[in-house]
């Protein structure tokens, strides 16, 4: 409901289709776990080249130290049995003399495996150790398996007589091995001693090395110059601990295809879920637009956050001009603007009518609508009522067509009360033509009999003759009346209205000074003649001057009453009118306009009947004129008509009885 709260009628506007790339975005992962797994690989890779790499200098520096210490050995034996040629100069050349000796004891502990003395001729002088039965020997380097190796020393003569020779030693190279080797080279590598010919000559590892390992090979120096000594990597892990890794990415990258797997299957549900979503909003777009009822949706503060196209079209204002707009609105007529906000503030409270109401709002254009506004709850997805959604009906055309009917059927009840009173007045002047009829005949009568009995009055005479001829006149009248009212054409006849307007004036005389009327005429000499029906005519001007008359008699002020001719044309020059005033200086007329006094029965008169302006306005209307009322310039009022002035030429508008 706030202000930054999204529409969530423009939602279905976001749902485009998705691009391409977005759509394979469930492979991204994939893609990069690949990645991710080379990288690792690579880098194991060379992780291990480096390492060996590593190995190798280790294992060469290790190898020339190892032979170094060894030769170092072999020198020092050297040397001891160098020692033991020099103190053998002065013993006895037997074997029991070189067994006393306590160097030959400590080099058979050590690495010799026997001692040899020769004479100059390489006879053998002694030899230890004899030949012990098994049970005496002691354990000793002779019981070492492999090849033996052997170090000589020259025997020089001694002053004191005992001949040169030579002292020879026997060693095992195995053990000269096994105990030069420090343990944790041994760990690392196999060690053997092996000579030209690739032959081993100790070893020690029961077992040869591994096939394929990583190995060395340093020349021994002397005494063994043409040995080398080899060192073979031992395997640094297990088997199973380096297959570790390969197992373990192995794993990642099947739970990495099934979890992409589960991702795109997941991806095209969504896919599928926006495109239903995407048919859906397109089909609701469609509907709504093509709606012919306005819908628009506002947030509980009168906020618009949707409007249709309908709705765009009632008020002529585009949609994005109308979406985030807050009231005042710009349909609000300007003059209504309350009464519209009073209007919102009571919708947004829930108290519009559930019938709906109806509203009047204005075009972009200045052109008013009737509208009628239902207004709903709108509920968003969570079930929160969010604002108020409202459904808009033009009702113009249908509100213009009820005050037609409205005013028809107002104008039939006029015409059917005008219908009436017609057939009164018609049945009235039927029954009163005989009277009048019977009154000039009578008259006529009495006329003939005073003349044939002598000398009559003339007084008496005459008031005889005008009885006979007001009742004529009488007569005359009510004739036309009815033929008017039995609907029968006028009788139409060239006639001067300055001379119909003096006769009529004629017959009110009496009632003008009684009342104490003062009649002035400003008549226009040139006036032209009209086709008209004068006795009709006459009666309008009557019933003109006789109201004036009659606003006059209960008015203070001065009481005058001028009536007026004269000839004007219209605007256009193309027809002219004789136009008729009847002024007068009284009351005036409130402001009413021309319909309000026809309207059938309006009086304001204690006996008035109402209906002597509607009958004058529908002669001058019969009579194609045209009849209406203002403000007189003293205040009074000013009745007028005008009437067409018909042209010479115009033939077709004299009737036939008077050309
Ligand atoms: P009636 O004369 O029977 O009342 P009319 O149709 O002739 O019926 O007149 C209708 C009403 O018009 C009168 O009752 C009167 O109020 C008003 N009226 C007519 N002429 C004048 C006038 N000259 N000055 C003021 N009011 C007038």
């Amino acid at each position: 409901m706030s202000a930054a709260a999204p529409s969530p009628w423009r939602a279905h506007a976001a749902l485009r289709a998705p691009p391409a790339p977005r759509r394979a975005l469930w492979a991204a992962p994939l893609l990069l776990s690949l990645l991710f797994v080379l990288g690792v690989i690579v880098w194991a890779q060379r992780n291990e080249r480096d390492e060996r790499e590593e190995a190798r200098k280790t294992m060469i520096s290790d190898a020339l130290s190892l032979e170094a210490q060894l030769r170092a050995r072999l020198d020092e034996e050297a040397a001891r049995l160098a020692a033991l040629a020099v103190q053998l100069r002065s013993v006895r050349p037997d074997a029991a003399a070189l067994d006393a000796q306590p160097e030959v004891v400590a080099g058979l502990r050590r690495v010799w495996l026997s001692v040899t003395w020769l004479d100059a001729a390489n006879r053998i002088v002694a030899h230890v150790p004899q030949q012990l039965p098994a049970a005496r020997r002691v354990p000793g380097p002779d019981d070492e398996p492999g090849l033996s190796l052997h170090l000589s020393a020259p025997i020089a003569p001694s002053p004191a007589g005992a001949p040169a020779g030579m002292l020879v030693a026997r060693y095992a190279p195995a053990v000269l091995l096994r105990r030069g080797v420090p343990w944790w080279l041994a760990r690392k590598y196999d060690v053997q001693l092996v000579d030209g010919l690739d032959q081993v000559i100790a070893s020690t590892a029961d077992t040869p090395p591994r096939a394929g390992g990583d190995s060395y090979r340093v020349s021994f120096g002397a005494p063994l110059s043409d040995a080398y000594l080899q060192l073979t990597q031992r395997e640094a892990s297990q088997p199973g601990l380096r297959t570790l890794p390969l197992v373990l990415i192995g794993g990642f990258l099947a739970l990495i295809g099934v979890a992409t797997a589960l991702l795109r299957r997941q991806v095209q549900q969504v896919g599928q879920a926006e495109a239903a979503a995407r048919s859906e909003a397109a089909w609701r777009g469609a509907m709504e637009d093509s709606a012919l009822v306005g819908l628009r949706a506002r947030d509980a503060e009168g906020r618009l956050l949707y409007v249709n196209r309908t709705f765009c079209d009632m008020v002529g204002y585009r949609a994005d001009e109308l979406i985030g707009r807050t009231p005042p609105m710009p349909y609000w007529p300007p003059d209504a603007i309350d009464e519209a906000a009073w209007r919102m503030r009571r919708n947004l409270a829930g108290q519009a009518p559930r019938e709906g109401y109806e509203a009047r709002w204005r075009h972009r254009d200045g052109h008013m609508l009737d509208v009628m506004v239902f207004e709903s709850p709108l509920v968003d997805a969570g079930g929160t009522q969010v604002g108020w959604m409202g459904s808009i009906v033009d009702i113009t055309e249908r509100k213009q067509l009820a005050e037609r009917e409205r005013r028809q059927t107002e104008t039939m009840a006029h015409h059917a009360r005008l219908t009436m009173l017609g057939e009164v007045a018609s049945t009235l002047a039927h029954e009163l033509n005989q009277p009048l009829m019977a009154i000039a005949s009578y008259t006529t009568g009495i006329t003939n009999s005073l003349q044939r009995r002598g000398e009559p009055d003339p007084v008496v005479l005459g008031a005889l003759e005008r009885l006979g001829q007001q009742a004529a006149h009488a007569g005359r009248i009510v004739q036309r009346i009815r033929e008017f009212l039995t609907r029968r054409a006028p009788q139409h006849e060239a006639c001067d209205l300055n001379r119909v307007i003096q006769e009529a004036v004629a017959l009110l005389q009496r009632e003008l000074q009684r009342h104490g009327v003062q009649l002035a005429f400003a008549l226009d000499p040139a006036l032209p003649q009209i086709v008209a029906d004068p006795v009709l005519i006459e009666q309008v001007v009557i019933n003109l001057v006789r109201n004036a008359a009659d606003a006059l008699a209960a008015h203070a002020g001065e009481r005058r009453i001028e009536v007026q001719s004269a000839q004007v044309a219209a605007p256009d020059r193309a027809a002219r009118f004789v136009r008729i005033d009847v002024i007068d200086s009284g009351p005036g007329i409130g402001g009413l306009r021309i319909e309000a006094l026809c309207a059938p029965f309006y009086s304001t008169k204690r006996e008035g009947m109402g209906m002597g302006l509607a009958i004058c306005r529908s002669i001058i209307e019969a009579h194609s004129g045209a009849f209406d009322v203002d403000a007189a310039p003293g205040g009074g009022a000013r009745f007028s008509f005008s009437l067409p002035v018909s042209r010479p030429d115009d033939a077709s508008s004299i009737p036939e009885e008077d050309q």
